[in-house]
Parts: structure tokens; C-alpha cells; sequence
């Protein structure tokens, strides 16, 4: 039950739900990494992703939900 998600922008893998399910359903979910929200920001396309991706590498990889960072993780954009 306690599988991992993983937000196919940051690669951030404490979502708690998948970012897209199976049938393509968005979660609606923000990333509290990156600020991604799925199906708000965009589609399950890696386009997408990437071009948000760079924005938010470009905008310091800040996190969108500082108080959610984990003590231990390790951008892995770097
Ligand atoms: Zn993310």
C-alpha cells in the first residue's frame, strides 16, 4: 500500500497519489516540490513536464510548499 509516486516534472516521490492513473486521470494534486498541478498545469505529456521543469530549475528549484520539504531530500535536477 505504500507505494511511491513520483511527480514526472521534479522527481519529487512523496505524491500521494499517482500524478496520472492508469486511464490518464490527473490527480488534481499539487506538487508541493515543483507546483505542479496535474491536469491544471498540463497533460501527462513529457513536453509539458520538461518545459515546466526548466521553468522551475530556472526559477531556483524553489520549493512550492517550504514547509513540506523533506529534511533529507536531495533535488535530483541538480
Ligand atoms: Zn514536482
Amino acid at each position: 500500500m505504500n507505494k511511491k509516486h513520483f511527480c514526472p516534472v521534479c522527481g519529487f516521490d512523496g505524491l500521494g497519489e499517482a500524478a496520472f492513473s492508469s486511464s490518464n486521470e490527473p490527480s488534481h494534486e499539487i506538487c508541493p516540490c515543483c507546483g505542479f498541478e496535474f491536469g491544471f498545469d498540463g497533460g501527462n505529456e513529457p513536453a509539458v513536464f520538461e518545459k515546466f521543469r526548466q521553468r522551475w530549475i530556472k526559477n531556483g528549484s524553489k520549493w512550492f510548499m517550504p514547509n513540506l520539504n523533506p529534511k533529507n531530500w536531495d533535488k535530483k535536477n541538480k
